[in-house]
């Protein structure tokens, strides 16, 4: 079984970051991850990351990437199932069953975007339902799509969609959207939006690909003919899983101190999983900074834990 110093799990900015300082400390370490870039890659215009005037998020977080792995993280794709806390150290097990022993733990694996939960959306993820407007958007040039949800990150998706496809459906399941009113301004005045309210997801269908798209209400039900749905409608921790080991929120954030430590002694947490307050690229970076520094002190002898109670 291979030994590690350091497992990060997650490899957006808080994660890619803590593996720049644990590998410039020397120690061997892996990023165990589903995908890279985290949630940076859903932006397509960063204009407040220090050093960058404007910056795509994609191109930010393959620097970052980049950076990580000339200082020599290993990266393992993989879901991290369990966690098992050893006289010394922990072992790491994957869903695939492969196991990893080390000596300290970075969580920094952030938020993952909510699923509508209806039939279909699983068969066709990835093949017209997607949950990345940024990544995708250019696939559908003169093409039709649904975008479900009414928070900023839905209308900002159909803005773009616009820019690639001959129609965009935006669907609310309330009358309100929640996104900026700047945001909703703009909106009702493009002409390749149409807007349909109080409208609930039903049904993703398809052959190889997606090709409808139903929607029911109260009162009535329609099939709309799409080429891709995107799947805007917010995110959730998933940290259940976690809850034997680490102290979290009611709303399921890890809870940590001021230096990255959670109430397991060798597991620290950063970024937007964690209660820092301010979700933002920067801050998940100085974070995942911070826990590097911190599982360098805690394998070099400062084992001290905070005190929960
Ligand atoms: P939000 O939580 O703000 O909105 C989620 C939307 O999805 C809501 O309209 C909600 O409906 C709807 N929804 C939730 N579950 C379902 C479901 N099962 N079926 C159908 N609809 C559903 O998430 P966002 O991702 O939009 O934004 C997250 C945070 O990030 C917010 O604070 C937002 O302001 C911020 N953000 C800021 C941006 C910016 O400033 N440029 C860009 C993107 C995000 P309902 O309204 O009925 O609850």
């Amino acid at each position: 079984m291979e030994n590690y110093d350091v497992i990060i799990i997650g490899a957006g900015a808080a994660g890619l970051t803590a593996a720049i300082y644990t590998c410039r400390k020397k120690l061997k370490t892996a990023i165990i991850t589903l995908d890279i870039g985290g949630q940076t890659m859903l932006t397509n215009h960063i204009e407040n990351y220090p050093g960058f005037d404007l910056i795509p998020g994609p191109e930010l977080m393959s620097k970052f990437e980049q950076q990580a792995s000339k200082f020599g993280a290993e990266m393992i794709m993989g879901e991290v199932e369990l966690i098992k806390k050893k006289k010394i150290g922990f072992t790491v097990e994957l869903k695939n069953k492969e196991t990893y022993d080390t000596k300290t733990i970075i969580l920094a694996f952030g938020k993952t975007a909510r699923r509508m939960n209806i039939p279909g959306e699983d068969k066709f993820f990835g093949r017209g339902v997607s949950t990345c407007a940024t990544c995708d958007a250019p696939f559908y040039k003169e093409k039709t799509v649904a975008v479900i949800g009414g928070g900023n990150s839905a209308l900002e998706a159909a803005e773009l969609l616009t820019q690639f496809a001959k129609k965009v459906y935006l669907i609310h399941r309330r009358n309100e959207f929640r996104a900026d009113e700047v945001t909703i301004e703009k909106i009702k005045k493009m002409k390749k939006i149409e807007i349909l309210l109080n409208w609930l997801p039903e049904e993703v269908k398809g052959d190889k690909f997606v090709e409808s798209f139903t929607i029911k209400n109260a009162k009535d039900e329609k099939t709309l003919k799409v080429d891709g749905v995107f799947v805007e409608i917010g995110y959730e921790l998933k940290t259940d899983w976690l809850k034997s080991l680490v102290n979290l929120t009611d709303s399921g954030e890890i809870k940590i101190d001021e230096r990255c430590r959670t109430s397991q002694a060798g597991i620290f947490a950063a970024g937007d999983v964690t209660t820092v307050p301010f979700k933002q690229t920067v801050i998940s970076a100085g974070e995942g900074a911070k826990a590097g520094l911190e599982s360098y002190k805690y394998i070099k002898g400062d084992t001290t834990a905070i005190d929960w109670k």
